[in-house]
Protein backbone atom coordinates (compact mmCIF):
# COMPACT_ATOMS: atom_id res chain seq x y z
CA UNK A 1 0.00 0.00 0.00
CA UNK A 2 1.14 3.20 -1.01
CA UNK A 3 1.33 5.54 2.25
CA UNK A 4 2.98 8.80 0.72
CA UNK A 5 1.63 11.18 -1.58
CA UNK A 6 3.06 13.33 -4.15
CA UNK A 7 1.10 15.99 -2.29
CA UNK A 8 1.52 14.62 1.12
CA UNK A 9 5.58 14.94 0.64
CA UNK A 10 5.64 18.57 -0.77
CA UNK A 11 3.62 19.18 2.24
CA UNK A 12 6.73 18.27 4.43
CA UNK A 13 9.12 19.08 2.31
CA UNK A 14 7.42 22.78 2.18
CA UNK A 15 10.36 23.95 4.90
CA UNK A 16 12.49 23.35 1.74
CA UNK A 17 13.02 24.73 -1.15
CA UNK A 18 11.99 24.14 -4.76
CA UNK A 19 11.53 20.39 -4.51
CA UNK A 20 13.95 18.41 -7.13
CA UNK A 21 13.31 14.97 -9.07
CA UNK A 22 10.88 13.47 -7.53
CA UNK A 23 9.58 10.46 -9.34
CA UNK A 24 7.15 8.38 -8.72
CA UNK A 25 6.96 6.74 -5.47
CA UNK A 26 8.52 3.14 -5.81
CA UNK A 27 7.02 1.18 -2.78
CA UNK A 28 7.78 -2.31 -1.57
CA UNK A 29 4.44 -3.26 -1.02
CA UNK A 30 3.77 -3.65 2.32
CA UNK A 31 7.02 -3.65 3.29
CA UNK A 32 6.88 -1.39 6.88
CA UNK A 33 9.67 1.49 7.53
CA UNK A 34 11.36 1.63 10.50
CA UNK A 35 13.17 4.65 11.78
CA UNK A 36 15.10 4.95 15.19
CA UNK A 37 15.47 8.87 16.41
CA UNK A 38 17.98 9.19 18.94
CA UNK A 39 17.51 11.83 21.41
CA UNK A 40 14.60 14.06 21.89
CA UNK A 41 16.05 17.31 21.98
CA UNK A 42 15.31 19.96 19.35
CA UNK A 43 16.46 17.92 16.44
CA UNK A 44 15.45 14.80 17.60
CA UNK A 45 11.91 15.48 18.09
CA UNK A 46 11.68 17.51 14.91
CA UNK A 47 12.53 14.87 12.80
CA UNK A 48 10.39 12.23 14.29
CA UNK A 49 7.20 14.70 14.42
CA UNK A 50 8.22 15.11 10.16
CA UNK A 51 9.04 12.12 9.11
CA UNK A 52 5.33 10.75 10.59
CA UNK A 53 3.97 13.90 8.91
CA UNK A 54 5.90 13.16 5.69
CA UNK A 55 4.78 9.54 5.53
CA UNK A 56 2.98 8.22 8.31
CA UNK A 57 3.01 4.59 7.12
CA UNK A 58 6.83 4.95 8.58
CA UNK A 59 7.40 3.60 12.28
CA UNK A 60 9.39 6.31 14.32
CA UNK A 61 10.60 5.24 17.46
CA UNK A 62 12.19 8.21 19.69
CA UNK A 63 13.93 7.04 22.34
CA UNK A 64 15.19 10.00 25.02
CA UNK A 65 15.83 8.99 28.68
CA UNK A 66 14.59 11.80 29.52
CA UNK A 67 10.78 12.97 30.63
CA UNK A 68 10.74 16.38 30.43
CA UNK A 69 13.45 18.99 28.10
CA UNK A 70 14.14 22.03 29.13
CA UNK A 71 15.41 24.31 26.41
CA UNK A 72 18.44 25.76 26.30
CA UNK A 73 17.45 28.61 24.68
CA UNK A 74 15.65 31.69 26.96
CA UNK A 75 17.27 29.66 29.93
CA UNK A 76 19.61 32.64 30.01
CA UNK A 77 16.24 34.52 30.86
CA UNK A 78 15.85 32.18 33.96
CA UNK A 79 19.22 33.99 35.24
CA UNK A 80 18.12 36.96 34.37
CA UNK A 81 15.37 36.65 36.92
CA UNK A 82 12.81 37.21 33.66
CA UNK A 83 11.16 33.67 33.46
CA UNK A 84 10.57 30.51 35.46
CA UNK A 85 11.98 27.08 34.82
CA UNK A 86 8.62 26.22 34.38
CA UNK A 87 8.49 28.08 31.02
CA UNK A 88 11.27 26.20 29.77
CA UNK A 89 10.33 22.69 30.41
CA UNK A 90 8.09 20.84 27.54
CA UNK A 91 7.30 17.11 27.48
CA UNK A 92 6.72 14.50 24.77
CA UNK A 93 2.66 13.59 24.80
CA UNK A 94 2.49 16.21 21.39
CA UNK A 95 4.66 13.78 19.52
CA UNK A 96 3.07 10.60 20.90
CA UNK A 97 -0.32 13.01 19.13
CA UNK A 98 1.60 12.62 16.01
CA UNK A 99 1.91 9.06 16.15
CA UNK A 100 5.74 8.60 17.13
CA UNK A 101 6.68 5.91 19.58
CA UNK A 102 8.33 7.64 22.87
CA UNK A 103 10.83 5.20 24.83
CA UNK A 104 12.38 6.72 27.95
CA UNK A 105 15.82 4.42 27.90
CA UNK A 106 19.60 5.68 26.80
CA UNK A 107 20.97 4.35 23.56
CA UNK A 108 24.28 2.39 24.26
CA UNK A 109 24.88 1.24 21.04
CA UNK A 110 24.41 1.62 17.73
CA UNK A 111 25.37 -1.86 15.62
CA UNK A 112 25.38 -0.09 11.54
CA UNK A 113 25.90 -3.40 10.05
CA UNK A 114 22.71 -5.26 11.35
CA UNK A 115 20.79 -1.42 11.61
CA UNK A 116 20.07 -2.09 15.40
CA UNK A 117 19.84 -0.21 18.43
CA UNK A 118 20.48 -1.10 22.05
CA UNK A 119 19.91 0.62 25.18
CA UNK A 120 20.72 1.07 28.95
CA UNK A 121 17.14 -0.94 30.14
CA UNK A 122 18.38 -3.83 27.72
CA UNK A 123 16.01 -3.25 24.94
CA UNK A 124 16.69 -3.61 20.91
CA UNK A 125 15.22 -1.90 18.29
CA UNK A 126 15.83 -2.94 14.79
CA UNK A 127 15.91 -0.13 11.83
CA UNK A 128 15.46 0.61 8.34
CA UNK A 129 17.47 4.18 8.83
CA UNK A 130 18.40 5.49 12.44
CA UNK A 131 18.45 9.38 12.81
CA UNK A 132 20.95 10.28 15.70
CA UNK A 133 20.45 13.95 17.23
CA UNK A 134 22.52 13.48 20.96
CA UNK A 135 23.47 17.14 21.09
CA UNK A 136 26.82 17.73 22.72
CA UNK A 137 29.23 16.47 25.54
CA UNK A 138 32.04 17.97 26.70
CA UNK A 139 35.57 17.31 27.06
CA UNK A 140 36.09 17.07 30.10
CA UNK A 141 39.98 16.57 29.68
CA UNK A 142 40.20 20.20 28.00
CA UNK A 143 40.60 22.38 31.13
CA UNK A 144 43.01 21.01 34.27
CA UNK A 145 40.81 20.48 37.38
CA UNK A 146 37.17 20.80 35.28
CA UNK A 147 35.34 17.48 35.69
CA UNK A 148 31.65 16.41 35.95
CA UNK A 149 32.71 17.11 40.18
CA UNK A 150 33.36 20.61 39.23
CA UNK A 151 30.72 21.21 37.43
CA UNK A 152 28.87 20.75 40.71
CA UNK A 153 30.53 23.78 42.12
CA UNK A 154 31.53 25.58 38.76
CA UNK A 155 28.58 25.15 36.63
CA UNK A 156 28.13 25.13 33.29
CA UNK A 157 24.78 25.44 32.81
CA UNK A 158 25.18 24.25 29.21
CA UNK A 159 22.81 21.58 29.45
CA UNK A 160 19.97 23.23 30.60
CA UNK A 161 18.29 21.51 33.93
CA UNK A 162 19.22 21.18 37.10
CA UNK A 163 22.68 23.12 35.76
CA UNK A 164 20.62 25.87 34.75
CA UNK A 165 18.93 25.65 38.80
CA UNK A 166 22.78 25.25 40.04
CA UNK A 167 24.02 28.55 38.61
CA UNK A 168 20.71 30.42 39.27
CA UNK A 169 20.42 29.73 42.86
CA UNK A 170 24.39 30.89 43.32
CA UNK A 171 23.65 34.21 41.78
CA UNK A 172 20.81 34.32 44.49
CA UNK A 173 23.46 33.47 47.43
CA UNK A 174 26.43 35.59 46.08
CA UNK A 175 27.17 38.82 47.96
CA UNK A 176 26.69 42.49 46.64
CA UNK A 177 29.80 43.48 45.40
CA UNK A 178 31.05 39.79 43.98
CA UNK A 179 32.26 39.00 40.57
CA UNK A 180 30.76 36.70 38.53
CA UNK A 181 33.08 34.45 36.09
CA UNK A 182 32.20 33.78 32.75
CA UNK A 183 35.10 31.42 30.78
CA UNK A 184 33.87 31.02 27.16
CA UNK A 185 35.10 28.30 24.72
CA UNK A 186 36.57 28.48 21.01
CA UNK A 187 34.77 27.33 18.12
CA UNK A 188 33.00 25.67 17.80
CA UNK A 189 30.51 25.33 20.28
CA UNK A 190 26.45 25.61 20.96
CA UNK A 191 24.64 28.49 20.74
CA UNK A 192 27.90 31.39 19.62
CA UNK A 193 26.53 34.60 20.87
CA UNK A 194 25.03 32.42 24.27
CA UNK A 195 27.98 33.45 26.75
CA UNK A 196 27.37 36.92 25.71
CA UNK A 197 23.71 36.94 26.56
CA UNK A 198 24.51 35.26 29.61
CA UNK A 199 26.57 37.87 30.31
CA UNK A 200 23.69 40.38 29.19
CA UNK A 201 20.97 38.72 31.72
CA UNK A 202 23.45 38.12 34.27
CA UNK A 203 23.80 42.01 34.31
CA UNK A 204 20.66 42.93 34.54
CA UNK A 205 19.87 40.29 37.39
CA UNK A 206 22.98 41.84 39.07
CA UNK A 207 21.64 45.51 38.57
CA UNK A 208 18.24 45.09 40.41
CA UNK A 209 19.15 43.04 42.63
CA UNK A 210 23.06 43.25 43.85
CA UNK A 211 24.13 46.64 41.65
CA UNK A 212 28.12 46.40 43.11
CA UNK A 213 28.62 43.26 41.56
CA UNK A 214 30.79 42.55 38.33
CA UNK A 215 30.23 40.44 35.25
CA UNK A 216 34.37 38.68 33.88
CA UNK A 217 33.99 36.78 30.75
CA UNK A 218 37.62 35.32 30.08
CA UNK A 219 37.32 33.95 26.53
CA UNK A 220 39.19 31.52 24.99
CA UNK A 221 38.77 33.30 21.72
CA UNK A 222 39.79 37.11 20.29
CA UNK A 223 36.26 37.74 18.59
CA UNK A 224 32.67 36.69 18.96
CA UNK A 225 29.25 36.64 17.74
CA UNK A 226 27.28 39.84 17.59
CA UNK A 227 30.20 41.60 19.14
CA UNK A 228 30.09 44.88 18.10
CA UNK A 229 26.60 45.29 19.01
CA UNK A 230 26.81 43.17 22.71
CA UNK A 231 29.58 45.85 23.53
CA UNK A 232 27.23 48.89 22.32
CA UNK A 233 24.48 47.13 24.73
CA UNK A 234 26.58 46.67 27.65
CA UNK A 235 27.99 50.38 27.62
CA UNK A 236 24.45 52.03 27.15
CA UNK A 237 23.06 49.67 30.17
CA UNK A 238 25.54 48.59 32.55
CA UNK A 239 28.46 50.57 32.08
CA UNK A 240 31.28 48.78 33.25
CA UNK A 241 29.76 46.48 35.24
CA UNK A 242 30.54 43.71 32.09
CA UNK A 243 34.70 43.26 31.53
CA UNK A 244 35.66 40.95 28.18
CA UNK A 245 38.79 39.60 28.14
CA UNK A 246 39.95 37.78 24.73
CA UNK A 247 42.73 34.86 24.11
CA UNK A 248 45.19 37.71 23.25
CA UNK A 249 44.48 39.27 26.83
CA UNK A 250 45.19 35.98 28.33
CA UNK A 251 40.85 35.19 28.43
CA UNK A 252 41.99 31.22 28.04
CA UNK A 253 41.41 29.47 31.12
CA UNK A 254 43.73 26.32 31.50
CA UNK A 255 42.95 25.15 34.76
CA UNK A 256 40.29 25.72 37.65
CA UNK A 257 40.35 25.10 41.64
CA UNK A 258 37.26 24.79 42.44
CA UNK A 259 37.73 25.16 46.19
CA UNK A 260 39.09 28.59 45.94
CA UNK A 261 36.36 29.33 43.24
CA UNK A 262 39.87 30.38 40.84
CA UNK A 263 40.94 30.02 37.15
CA UNK A 264 44.31 30.33 35.75
CA UNK A 265 44.84 31.67 32.66
CA UNK A 266 47.69 32.34 30.15
CA UNK A 267 48.98 35.10 32.24
CA UNK A 268 46.93 35.82 35.38
CA UNK A 269 44.73 33.78 37.99
CA UNK A 270 41.48 35.00 38.36
CA UNK A 271 38.95 34.50 41.40
CA UNK A 272 34.78 34.49 41.39
CA UNK A 273 31.99 34.36 43.86
CA UNK A 274 29.95 33.01 41.15
CA UNK A 275 31.76 30.59 38.55
CA UNK A 276 30.21 29.27 35.03
CA UNK A 277 32.54 27.35 33.28
CA UNK A 278 31.59 26.40 29.42
CA UNK A 279 33.98 23.87 28.87
CA UNK A 280 35.10 23.36 25.26
CA UNK A 281 32.23 20.61 23.30
CA UNK A 282 32.48 17.41 21.12
CA UNK A 283 29.54 15.53 19.51
CA UNK A 284 27.22 13.68 22.17
CA UNK A 285 28.77 10.44 23.60
CA UNK A 286 26.63 8.28 21.55
CA UNK A 287 27.75 9.75 18.55
CA UNK A 288 31.65 8.69 19.56
CA UNK A 289 30.29 5.19 20.50
CA UNK A 290 28.85 4.32 17.54
CA UNK A 291 31.85 5.49 15.30
CA UNK A 292 30.10 8.37 13.95
CA UNK A 293 33.08 11.24 14.89
CA UNK A 294 35.98 12.58 13.11
CA UNK A 295 39.54 13.66 14.30
CA UNK A 296 37.91 16.90 15.96
CA UNK A 297 34.93 14.41 17.55
CA UNK A 298 31.80 15.86 15.15
CA UNK A 299 29.97 14.20 13.40
CA UNK A 300 30.66 14.70 9.25
CA UNK A 301 27.60 13.82 7.25
CA UNK A 302 26.06 14.62 3.63
CA UNK A 303 24.67 18.13 4.22
CA UNK A 304 21.44 17.58 1.68
CA UNK A 305 20.43 14.58 3.77
CA UNK A 306 22.68 14.55 7.07
CA UNK A 307 23.60 10.65 6.66
CA UNK A 308 26.86 9.72 7.95
CA UNK A 309 29.98 9.23 5.53
CA UNK A 310 31.14 7.03 7.82
CA UNK A 311 27.93 4.78 8.29
CA UNK A 312 25.53 4.34 5.79
CA UNK A 313 21.25 4.60 7.16
CA UNK A 314 22.53 6.42 9.80
CA UNK A 315 21.96 10.54 9.90
CA UNK A 316 23.38 12.72 12.32
CA UNK A 317 22.16 16.33 12.52
CA UNK A 318 21.36 19.31 14.90
CA UNK A 319 24.71 20.56 17.56
CA UNK A 320 26.56 16.81 17.05
CA UNK A 321 27.13 17.16 12.92
CA UNK A 322 29.01 19.38 10.74
CA UNK A 323 26.62 21.25 9.08
CA UNK A 324 28.63 23.67 7.30
CA UNK A 325 28.26 27.23 7.80
CA UNK A 326 25.33 26.91 9.91
CA UNK A 327 25.64 27.64 13.53
CA UNK A 328 24.80 25.16 16.34
CA UNK A 329 21.90 26.30 17.48
CA UNK A 330 18.03 25.49 18.07
CA UNK A 331 16.92 26.79 14.90
CA UNK A 332 19.25 25.50 12.94
CA UNK A 333 18.73 21.72 14.26
CA UNK A 334 14.93 22.12 13.67
CA UNK A 335 15.45 23.37 10.38
CA UNK A 336 18.29 20.84 9.77
CA UNK A 337 15.29 17.89 11.19
CA UNK A 338 12.64 19.55 8.55
CA UNK A 339 15.34 18.77 5.31
CA UNK A 340 16.89 15.48 6.91
CA UNK A 341 13.08 14.49 7.36
CA UNK A 342 12.23 14.97 4.49
CA UNK A 343 14.97 13.37 3.18
CA UNK A 344 14.72 9.91 5.04
CA UNK A 345 11.31 9.76 3.70
CA UNK A 346 11.89 10.37 -0.21
CA UNK A 347 14.67 7.80 0.52
CA UNK A 348 12.72 5.03 2.26
CA UNK A 349 10.22 5.31 -0.72
CA UNK A 350 12.56 4.89 -3.75
CA UNK A 351 12.71 9.01 -4.36
CA UNK A 352 15.98 11.17 -4.73
CA UNK A 353 16.11 13.69 -1.75
CA UNK A 354 14.43 17.25 -2.13
CA UNK A 355 16.60 20.35 -2.58
CA UNK A 356 17.21 21.24 0.68
CA UNK A 357 17.32 24.86 1.90
CA UNK A 358 17.69 25.67 5.56
CA UNK A 359 17.75 28.76 7.95
CA UNK A 360 18.75 30.03 10.97
CA UNK A 361 17.81 33.07 13.09
CA UNK A 362 19.79 33.41 16.72
CA UNK A 363 17.90 36.26 19.04
CA UNK A 364 20.10 37.68 21.94
CA UNK A 365 18.77 39.44 25.05
CA UNK A 366 20.63 42.35 26.14
CA UNK A 367 17.72 43.67 28.69
CA UNK A 368 14.22 42.35 28.76
CA UNK A 369 13.76 45.99 25.90
CA UNK A 370 16.54 45.33 23.76
CA UNK A 371 17.05 42.62 21.62
CA UNK A 372 19.53 41.84 18.67
CA UNK A 373 19.79 39.31 16.14
CA UNK A 374 20.98 37.43 13.32
CA UNK A 375 19.59 35.23 10.64
CA UNK A 376 20.36 34.13 7.61
CA UNK A 377 19.29 31.25 4.62
CA UNK A 378 21.43 28.85 3.57
CA UNK A 379 21.94 26.54 0.39
CA UNK A 380 24.02 23.59 -0.41
CA UNK A 381 26.49 24.68 -2.89
CA UNK A 382 28.79 21.80 -4.00
CA UNK A 383 27.73 19.91 -1.40
CA UNK A 384 28.29 22.38 1.64
CA UNK A 385 25.82 24.62 3.40
CA UNK A 386 26.06 27.65 2.21
CA UNK A 387 24.74 31.43 3.54
CA UNK A 388 22.78 32.76 0.34
CA UNK A 389 24.35 36.45 -0.22
CA UNK A 390 21.77 39.42 0.37
CA UNK A 391 19.43 36.71 2.71
CA UNK A 392 19.33 37.54 6.59
CA UNK A 393 21.18 40.02 8.16
CA UNK A 394 22.48 41.97 11.94
CA UNK A 395 20.05 44.05 13.69
CA UNK A 396 21.51 47.43 12.18
CA UNK A 397 23.91 49.52 14.88
CA UNK A 398 21.58 52.53 14.94
CA UNK A 399 18.36 50.76 15.36
CA UNK A 400 15.71 52.96 17.21
CA UNK A 401 14.68 51.92 20.53
CA UNK A 402 11.67 50.90 19.30
CA UNK A 403 12.78 48.52 16.63
CA UNK A 404 15.00 47.22 19.66
CA UNK A 405 12.15 46.29 21.67
CA UNK A 406 10.70 44.64 18.83
CA UNK A 407 13.53 42.39 18.64
CA UNK A 408 12.77 40.89 22.16
CA UNK A 409 9.05 40.31 21.24
CA UNK A 410 10.57 38.55 18.03
CA UNK A 411 12.59 36.49 20.24
CA UNK A 412 9.24 35.78 22.39
CA UNK A 413 7.27 34.58 19.56
CA UNK A 414 10.03 32.54 17.87
CA UNK A 415 10.63 30.88 21.37
CA UNK A 416 6.92 29.91 21.64
CA UNK A 417 6.85 29.37 17.81
CA UNK A 418 9.81 26.97 17.76
CA UNK A 419 8.89 24.63 20.59
CA UNK A 420 4.86 24.47 19.64
CA UNK A 421 6.79 23.04 16.08
CA UNK A 422 9.07 20.62 17.50
CA UNK A 423 7.19 19.23 20.65
CA UNK A 424 2.89 20.40 19.61
C1 LIG B 1 22.46 29.18 27.19
C2 LIG B 1 22.04 28.74 25.82
C3 LIG B 1 21.20 29.56 25.08
C4 LIG B 1 20.79 29.15 23.80
N1 LIG B 1 19.99 29.99 23.08
C5 LIG B 1 19.61 29.64 21.84
C6 LIG B 1 18.76 30.50 21.08
O1 LIG B 1 18.38 31.58 21.52
N2 LIG B 1 18.40 30.08 19.84
C7 LIG B 1 18.78 28.89 19.32
O2 LIG B 1 18.39 28.58 18.19
N3 LIG B 1 19.60 28.06 20.02
C8 LIG B 1 20.02 28.39 21.25
N4 LIG B 1 20.84 27.56 21.98
C9 LIG B 1 21.37 26.32 21.33
C10 LIG B 1 20.40 25.16 21.36
O3 LIG B 1 19.93 24.90 22.65
C11 LIG B 1 21.08 23.90 20.80
O4 LIG B 1 21.76 24.22 19.64
C12 LIG B 1 20.04 22.82 20.52
O5 LIG B 1 19.50 22.37 21.74
C13 LIG B 1 20.64 21.67 19.74
O6 LIG B 1 19.67 20.69 19.53
P1 LIG B 1 20.07 19.15 19.45
O7 LIG B 1 18.80 18.42 19.15
O8 LIG B 1 21.23 18.96 18.57
O9 LIG B 1 20.57 18.78 20.91
P2 LIG B 1 19.78 18.83 22.30
O10 LIG B 1 18.68 19.81 22.24
O11 LIG B 1 20.79 18.95 23.37
O12 LIG B 1 19.11 17.40 22.41
C14 LIG B 1 19.86 16.25 22.56
C15 LIG B 1 18.98 15.20 23.23
O13 LIG B 1 19.57 13.91 23.06
C16 LIG B 1 19.42 13.18 24.24
N5 LIG B 1 20.45 12.15 24.26
C17 LIG B 1 21.79 12.31 24.34
N6 LIG B 1 22.40 11.12 24.33
C18 LIG B 1 21.44 10.18 24.23
C19 LIG B 1 21.45 8.76 24.19
N7 LIG B 1 22.58 8.07 24.28
N8 LIG B 1 20.27 8.11 24.07
C20 LIG B 1 19.10 8.80 23.97
N9 LIG B 1 19.04 10.14 24.03
C21 LIG B 1 20.19 10.82 24.15
C22 LIG B 1 19.54 14.22 25.36
O14 LIG B 1 18.95 13.78 26.56
C23 LIG B 1 18.83 15.41 24.73
O15 LIG B 1 17.47 15.47 25.08
C24 LIG B 1 21.24 27.92 23.27
C25 LIG B 1 22.08 27.10 24.02
C26 LIG B 1 22.48 27.51 25.29
C27 LIG B 1 23.37 26.61 26.08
Amino acid sequence: MTHITRRSFLKVAGGTAAVGAIGVPHIALGASKKVVVVGGGVGGATVAKYLRRADASIEVTLIEPNKHYYTCFMSNEVLGGERTMDSIKFDYSGLAKHGVKVVHDTVTGIDAAARKVTTAGGQTFGYDRCVVAPGIDFKWDAIGGYDEKAAEIMPHAWKAGPQTTILQKQLQDMKDGGTVIIAAPDNPFRCPPGPYERASQIAHYLKKHKPKSKVLILDAKDKFAKQGLFMAGWKKHYGDMIEWVGAAGGGKIESVDVASRSLQGAVEKYKGDVVNVIPPQKAGKIAHTAGLVNDKGWCPVNQGTFESTIHANIHVLGDASIAGEMPKSGYSANSQAKVCAAAVAALLNGMEAPVPAYVNTCYSLITPEHGISVAAVYQLVDGAITGVKGAGGLTPADASEEMLKREVAYAHSWFKNITADTFG
